[in-house]
């Protein structure tokens, strides 16, 4: 083999483990943590560049590209021409000013979708001072030794050392579709290729089943992945689809308006012999009127704030797509271990195979506590078999329990923590039964096979510990006492479970000399039965209320387990979801079930048990196909197909693997099915104020486009300069709607059905709100200008009263907005602050502009006397009393269809 291996060298496959040791200072047993920080200065963080942050000048160039704009600069430069050079320098600086925010906006949003992504860090599970450790992904080192299990991400290149059935998912590296299987001690060559060194594994990809350790090679950017990083770092989140939608129907009204503006402006020149320069002038107006430029601003900040409020209730937002689609979810489908039930299981009772039973003292992980038998302390020294299925629990493990600074220390899986506290109690620990029993193969647990299994040297021998579900491991035992049957002992172990235990079963053999170390060992048989271990999980703090909210919101709630079925009942019941057994379907019973037999079979069931990962992902399927907007759970490598296949999939933060993560939409940051229904009301509340947003832009808008058609109809002046118009969509409505996004909680929004998943914002509701809003404050306007005229007034004057007219409406139509049922009069002013603050933030700002100059010389505005400010007050409060007639002849009609 090669003698010149090096650090920088890159054949690592090639070489024995010995020389790729050596060449990074390590042996097998891990760094010290001094060492490894040393490593982290010199090799710099395991990371790959991010994504370049778009280019600002390409941000600010995206702000122009939009039809209003275009109107804009067109209408700047023929002010030009004409000499009006104040309008062109207002309407330059409305550019600018619109350019600043539109770009601030983007940019503050690219960094929360960055900062959401940072909260879900990366983890690796290393060996640092001899101790298995998650840590950050960054700081994983050249030399360290990292451990590898399902649904983990391979963390950095990694040459291996010992592997158990591991099969590693390449794609994102070579392609390759089936996960390769990986053993350490496959020989290559220095020509095997990449798709070939089966005794690697590489940063990027993924761990599809089993277990590894390894010795990194390689980490940040000299990692394979990391030299194609080009392809990879792209993690752009995807626009909402309401958004896109949003924006997508202000370029259509905008196209709409400036062909009709063009055509009017035509006709008008054309066969009413109107002045071409006042008629473009009307074009401009209405164009700028119709279109509802604050549209994508408002929603999207609308959206970021839900976003934040999510990661505050512990769900963070992968993609904005899940917050408008979290609250229009139908379904949710919840796993139970660990998002219903508390997830710190406790051993709480022991059955030995001869039939006694043993209660064990103590909660949670925390080892004090002691066994009983009848309710007295029992001697475990001069109980054997005691002793021995403490140590095949111990020995068949693969978490860690640790007393470090005078406190418990864990990590793994919940049910491995729980046996290694049983185990402490009887007096064993991990470390002195692994120094007396050295481990030298092992069956690691995957949910789909529901057992576990190691092998140990004893003396001239080797032992095999299994743990597993009863049914599982019973099948390869031997009959385990003179006086029972295999089935008989299931039916103690369903006696167990409907208690509610959590139930393993667990059972040794001695074997001469294990004799398939080739390849992945065959299911274990002839085993010896020692007993049951029972394990209680109590149900989350909450998680009943939850579910009852949740049900409340029309939402319905099923639980998938791989648990027992009677197990599942048991916590069912206390969640309000089942109440006898059969209403608990099994696995098997889904075996030979067609989709459409499925569809049926949920509509009333709530509970699946022994489930597998595909049965899962069939539900899923059916759920959607049955018109469910659903919302799935998981956490393991084998949840990913159903995760995607959901509408929204959100993984666990805690518990869950980096597979799961990946395909989710959304992340429970403490795995809490309580956080999903406090996610549900965030986006229920999102979608609200887009709604709110889309009444007072469009019903404004609308209304300046009824006043200045009739205005054109009639022969009449322009009623609001463009300039004027300008001004009142994006500096007074402007400061308001985005107001409303954040308006809080109305009423109880989890006390209503959920909304259809393909209702359009502008349903029925919406639709007559903004033409009656259109309708009342439009002609109202014109009358008021007609009057004006008619009085005598100077059109610079009339245009100024129906100026300050047009910001009362928005101020009123604003209160109108707060609520599509509650009457105006009966919400609170202060119950929104922020709203009330952007109101009269408006409103002193267009004061302002009547008094001071330049604004009012721009906006040829002057202060009106006590009168007018009274009698327009008057007129404003009409579109008030319109809508509110409109509620109330909604909630009739809404009321008599129910
Ligand atoms: P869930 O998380 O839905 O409760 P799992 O798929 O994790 O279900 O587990 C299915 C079954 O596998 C459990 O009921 C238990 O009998 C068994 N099991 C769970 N965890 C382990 C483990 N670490 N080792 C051995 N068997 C296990
Ligand atoms: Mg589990």
């Amino acid at each position: 083999m090669s003698e010149a291996i090096t650090a920088e060298s890159d054949d690592w496959y090639a070489a024995p483990v010995e020389d790729v040791y050596d060449a990074h200072e390590t042996d097998g047993r891990g760094l010290s943590s001094d060492d490894a920080e040393s490593r982290l200065e010199e090799y710099g963080p395991n990371r790959l560049p991010r994504a370049a942050r778009t280019p600002a000048w390409r941000i600010v160039a995206r702000q122009f590209k939009d039809p209003l704009i275009y109107v804009l600069i067109v209408a700047g430069v023929v002010s030009l021409a004409i000499g009006e050079q104040l309008d062109a320098a207002f309407i330059t600086a409305v550019l600018a000013i619109n350019a600043v925010i539109g770009s601030l906006q983007e940019w503050q949003a690219e960094k929360s979708t960055r900062a959401l992504q940072e909260l879900i860090e990366e983890r690796a599970t290393v060996v640092r001072d001899g101790e298995t450790r998650d840590i950050d992904s960054d700081a994983v080192v050249p030399g360290d030794v990292v451990r590898l299990e399902s649904g983990d991400r391979v963390p950095a290149d990694v040459r291996l050392t010992a592997t158990a059935d591991l099969r590693i998912d390449e794609a994102p590296l070579t392609g390759e579709s089936e996960p390769v299987a990986k053993d350490e001690n496959w020989e290559a060559t220095a020509e095997t290729s990449l798709g070939d060194r089966r005794n690697m594994a590489y940063a990027g990809t993924s761990v599809a089943r089993g277990r590894g350790t390894g010795v990194v090679v390689d980490t940040g950017t000299n990692t394979k992945i990391g030299q194609l990083a080009a392809d990879v770092t792209t993690l752009e989140g995807e626009r909402p689809p309401l958004v896109t939608r949003m924006e997508r129907f202000t370029r259509v009204i905008g196209v709409a308006v400036l062909v009709a503006a063009a055509l009017i402006a035509v006709l008008g020149v054309v066969v009413h012999e109107y002045d071409v320069l006042v008629m473009f002038l009307f074009a401009v107006a209405l164009a700028v009127s119709a279109i509802p430029e604050g549209l994508p601003v408002g929603m999207t900040v609308a959206l970021g704030v839900a976003s934040r409020r999510m990661a505050d209730v512990g769900v963070i937002v992968r993609q904005m797509v899940a917050v408008e689609g979290l609250g229009s979810c139908t379904m949710i489908a919840s796993d139970k271990t660990g998002t219903l039930t508390a997830n710190e299981l406790t051993v709480t009772q022991i059955r030995l195979a001869d039939g006694t039973t043993y209660d064990v003292t103590g909660e949670g992980y925390e080892p004090d506590g002691t066994v009983r038998e009848n309710g007295e302390e029992v001697d475990v020294e001069a109980h054997d078999h005691l002793d021995r299925i403490a140590r095949a629990a111990v020995l068949c493990n693969e978490g860690t329990l640790a007393l470090r600074n005078d406190e418990w220390s864990w990590r793994g899986d919940p049910t491995d923590i729980a046996l290694l506290s049983l185990g402490r109690k009887l007096g064993w620990t991990s470390a002195e039964a692994r120094e007396e029993y050295p481990q030298v193969g092992e069956i690691p647990f995957e949910s789909e096979q529901r057992y576990a299994a190691t092998f140990h040297r004893a003396d001239e021998t080797v032992r095999l510990f299994v743990k597993g579900a009863p049914e599982r491991v019973l099948e390869m035992c031997e009959d385990a006492r003179p006086d029972a049957s295999l089935t008989a002992l299931e039916a103690e172990a369903e006696a167990m479970a409907k208690e509610g235990y959590r139930v393993l079963a667990v059972a040794e053999r001695t074997l001469e000399e294990r004799v398939d170390t080739e390849g992945p060992p065959d299911e274990p048989d002839e085993l010896t039965f020692l007993g049951f271990l029972g394990l209680m999980d109590p149900l989350r703090s909450g998680a009943e209320e939850a579910v009852a909210d949740a049900r409340k919101a029309g939402v319905t709630v099923t639980m998938i387990t791989g648990d027992h079925p009677e197990t599942a009942l048991t916590i069912a019941r206390e969640l309000g979801l089942a109440e006898e057994r059969d209403d608990v379907i099994t696995g098997a019973e889904l075996a030979d079930v067609s989709g459409g037999e499925l569809q049926e079979i949920l509509e009333d069931t709530r509970v699946f048990a022994r489930v597998s990962p595909s049965q899962k992902l069939a539900i899923v399927e059916a759920a959607g196909d049955a018109g469910h907007y659903v919302a799935v759970t998981g956490d393991g490598v084998n949840d990913a197909p159903a995760l995607r296949q959901a509408n929204i999939g959100i993984a666990m933060g805690q518990m869950g693997t980096d597979v799961a993560r990946d395909e989710s939409e959304l992340v429970l940051s403490d795995d809490n099915f309580v956080s999903i229904v406090d996610g549900i009301r965030e986006g229920r509340i999102a979608y609200d104020n887009i709604r709110k947003i889309v009444y007072l832009l469009v019903s404004t808008g609308a209304a300046e486009v009824v006043l200045i058609m009739l205005a054109i109809l009639a022969g009449l002046p322009l009623p609001l300069t463009p300039v004027q118009i300008l001004w009142l969509n994006l500096v007074t409505n402007g400061i308001q709607d985005v107001a409303l996004a954040f308006e809080p909680e109305e009423n109880d929004v989890l006390d209503r059905p959920p909304r259809s998943p393909t209702e359009r914002v502008f349903d029925r509701l919406m639709v007559e709100r903004t033409v009656i809003g259109a309708l009342v404050m439009g002609p109202l306007a014109f009358v008021v200008f007609v009057w004006l005229l008619g009085a005598g007034l100077p059109e610079t004057a009339a245009r100024n009263h129906i100026l300050l007219l047009m910001v009362m409406f928005e101020i009123v139509n604003v209160g109108n907005a707060r609520s599509e049922t509650v009457s105006l009069f009966r919400l609170s002013p202060l119950a929104s602050p922020i709203l009330l603050t952007g109101t009269i933030i408006a409103f002193l700002v267009h004061v302002a502009a009547m008094h001071l100059e330049p604004l009012r010389s721009l906006l040829e505005a002057a202060p009106v006397s006590p009168g007018v400010w009274l009698g327009l007050a008057a007129v404003a409060l009409a579109v008030a009393a319109a809508i509110e007639l409109h509620k109330v002849w909604w909630s009739r009609r809404s009321q008599r269809a129910v």
